[in-house]
């Protein structure tokens, strides 16, 4: 019984394999990707010498609202739509940079203000901005501080001019500017970095909600000004010298600056923030200030809305989330990028979505479980370990349950991304069997 029962689950894994092997090769842009990067590697200049642009995008399918396409950023190319794995501190918590390549990441975030605290700005400039510092060769985004300063509740105060705000490790004072926020992200070097914004809280009255998207309009232009008069001081604009491609005249790529809609939960204010963004003018556009706190039914209905305003040729960058489920759905709405901590975080926790649900590894059921976490996925812990090791490892609180724990979180997401794209690629809506994704597995 036991027996036959084993021999049926490693039919299943192997079918299953097979089949995520036939995906990957479906999605063959991330090997190619892959295999090019490698290629150049490892003292080449990451900077892509062949499509030298700041930033292009090309949509290449498309089904009912929801597109494929391919995001040209000066260290790579990104296929979308995208989720990008959250790197704080210039580090995806737990997981080296060979692994996130293994693993198909294309473009990770950075957040400015841990930055700005931690190392300090300074110091990642010189070693040649987060590409150099943290030896990444594929495109970073950053986001612009905004969000993280908000978060601060207490130790914040905002006027017309920026935001004064303490830092949560040491208690120092510090100032944030559309200015400010703009030269710490020009600092960085990210391949895309984002407008300083005003995130507004939730629940918010209509006429707080109005006030603070016209600041957050009244800043992007102040972000654009900035950014145009010093987005040559870019520091990896020296990445070719010394090299054979440093050629005299070649002109270096720059930075690209997306611009931020806001407007709380309200339809109209969100319509009127995106044409004020648009005026402005930015290559790529953002929907912030959602998941906040609101009911999940409602960012969904902000979402599809905001979607409805937003240039069909830019690509639409949804910030801060969701789950397992929700970035099926957004793609399927037409959104181009995502991010969220959700996969590092849950996993730190030892909460792991799996094709059959989510599962906490803590539980005793696991203690003498020998079956994959995840029959059907093909990631290096779901191949190699037990559930019952994972939640010994857990149990015992040892670092390596932290980093295999994320390691499968993020095959997970970065795996549904590959199938969304075959499926918009193929010219149906992508579904699976995402709803039973985030419940509790039976
Ligand atoms: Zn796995």
């Amino acid at each position: 019984m036991e027996g036959s029962r084993a021999h049926r689950r490693r039919v299943r894994r192997s079918f299953h394999t097979r089949s995520l092997t036939r995906l990957n090769c479906a999605g063959y842009r991330d090997d190619a990707l892959h295999r090019e990067t490698r290629r150049r590697s490892p003292n080449a200049s990451p900077l892509l010498q062949s499509q030298r642009v700041s930033l292009s995008f090309h949509i290449d399918s498309s089904t009912g609202k929801a597109r494929t396409g391919r995001l040209l950023t000066p260290h790579a190319e990104v296929s979308t739509p995208v989720f990008m794995p959250v790197g704080t501190v210039a580090s995806v918590k737990g997981v080296s940079q060979d692994i996130l390549e293994d693993l198909g990441a294309q473009i990770i975030l950075g957040n400015t203000y841990h930055l700005y605290l931690r190392p300090g700005i300074a110091t990642v400039r010189r070693m040649g901005g987060l590409h150099g510092f943290m030896s990444w060769r594929r495109a970073i985004l950053t986001d612009s501080g905004g969000f993280q300063v908000f978060s601060l509740n207490e130790l914040r105060k905002v006027t017309e001019e920026g935001v004064t705000f303490r830092s949560h490790l040491d208690g120092s004072s510090h100032f944030f500017s559309p200015e400010s926020a703009m030269e710490a992200q020009i600092g960085l070097g990210a391949d895309i970095i984002m407008a300083f914004d005003e995130c507004t809280e939730f629940p918010v009255d209509r006429a707080r909600a109005r006030a603070s998207m016209e600041m957050t309009a009244r800043w992007a232009a102040r972000s654009k000004k900035y950014f145009e008069d010093h987005k040559h001081e870019v520091p990896w604009k020296n990445e070719d010298e010394g090299t054979s491609r440093g050629h005299v005249g070649a002109a270096v790529p720059t930075q690209s600056l997306f611009g931020i809609v806001q407007g709380g939960m309200d339809r109209e204010l969100r319509k009127e923030s995106a044409e004020r963004t648009i005026e402005i003018g930015f290559p790529g556009y953002a929907i912030g200030g959602l998941s906040v706190g609101e009911p999940r039914e409602l960012t969904r209905e902000i979402v599809e809305s905001t979607l409805e305003h937003l240039p069909k040729d830019k690509p639409r960058y949804l910030m801060g989330v969701g789950t397992p489920e929700e970035i099926v759905e957004y793609s399927n709405l037409g959104v181009d990028m995502m991010d969220c901590v959700l996969p590092t975080r849950a996993a730190r926790h030892g909460l792991l979505f799996t094709s059959e649900g989510k599962v906490s590894i803590k539980q005793a059921r696991y203690a003498q479980d020998p079956a994959p976490l995840d029959p059907n996925c093909g990631c290096r812990v779901c191949q190699r370990y037990s559930r019952a090791y994972l939640r010994h490892l857990y149990a015992s609180n040892e670092v390596l349950a932290q980093v295999l724990n994320t390691i499968h979180n993020l095959s997970f997401y970065l795996d549904t991304m590959r199938r969304v794209r075959h499926s918009i690629s193929l010219g149906v809506e992508s579904r699976f069997l995402s709803s039973v994704w985030s419940r509790p597995r039976p």
